[in-house]
């Protein structure tokens, strides 16, 4: 099978971690920076890193910008370079497109260009610390889609502990589905329905947002 290719348009504080996840990964990445002092940042760890202006509609034919399976458009706060990179992108022919928004009118806008995956990494995070300041005993989560999430849960409360998912009865009272156990550092992946809860155990689970929260809210202390 052949590698799938990356390439990311900007190399701020978002393009660089994405660069070295993916690079951390195995995968083939190309970055493309204005700034030759970020160029040089990333010149050891990118398969190849090149100076020059995205808004340059010969840079990215330069680069082979519509050979590459993934472009991810990690421009911030140039609101008008970010769009008008996009806009280029799609129109020569690049299949999956990731851009970062800057707000929630820049997100309307790179949508409506047919981006295929659009984030807004401040405001996620912000949603993500918030909600597991909110809830103590949820750990993280994945938002499947508005109305469904996978959330991990501790267990710290004693209704619980001790007691198995049968006796729990936990499919049916609490209507979420238990993905796995994390125990330290085991995780068991689809638990019997004779499971065991142990104090401090942490439980995957799938289900409505709704009943995500309501569990949540029944187990904490
Ligand atoms: P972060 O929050 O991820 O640190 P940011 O939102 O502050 O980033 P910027 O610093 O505005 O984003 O831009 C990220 C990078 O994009 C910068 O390194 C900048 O040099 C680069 N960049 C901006 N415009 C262009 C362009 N037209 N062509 C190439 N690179 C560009």
């Amino acid at each position: 099978m052949t590698k799938e290719t990356f390439a990311i348009i900007g190399l701020g504080r978002f393009g660089g971690s994405v660069c070295e996840t993916l690079v951390q990964g195995g995968a083939e990445v190309l970055v493309l920076d204005k700034s030759e002092a970020r160029i040089n940042n990333y010149k050891e760890i990118a398969t190849q890193a090149i100076i020059g202006d995205a808004q340059d509609e010969n840079t990215l034919k330069s680069i082979g910008i519509r050979n590459f399976d993934h472009v991810i458009i990690a421009i911030g706060e140039d609101i008008q370079a970010s769009i008008l990179v996009t806009l280029m992108v799609k129109e020569l022919g690049v299949k999956h497109v990731t851009a970062k928004a800057q707000n929630k009118y820049h997100a309307k806008v790179l949508k409506k260009l047919g981006v295929d995956k659009v984030v807004h990494p401040e405001k996620e995070m912000g949603i993500r610390i918030g909600k597991s300041l909110l809830s103590q005993n949820m750990l993280d989560y994945l938002d499947l889609s508005p109305n469904v999430l996978i959330a991990e849960i501790k267990v710290s409360n004693q209704k619980l502990v001790g007691q198995t998912l049968v006796e729990l009865n936990f499919r049916n009272r609490y209507r979420l589905n238990v993905i796995a156990v994390k125990r330290q550092d085991e995780i068991i992946i689809s638990p019997q329905a004779a499971q065991e809860l142990q104090f401090d155990d942490s439980l995957l689970v799938v289900g409505k947002t709704k009943d995500v929260e309501h569990f949540s809210s029944v187990i904490a202390d």
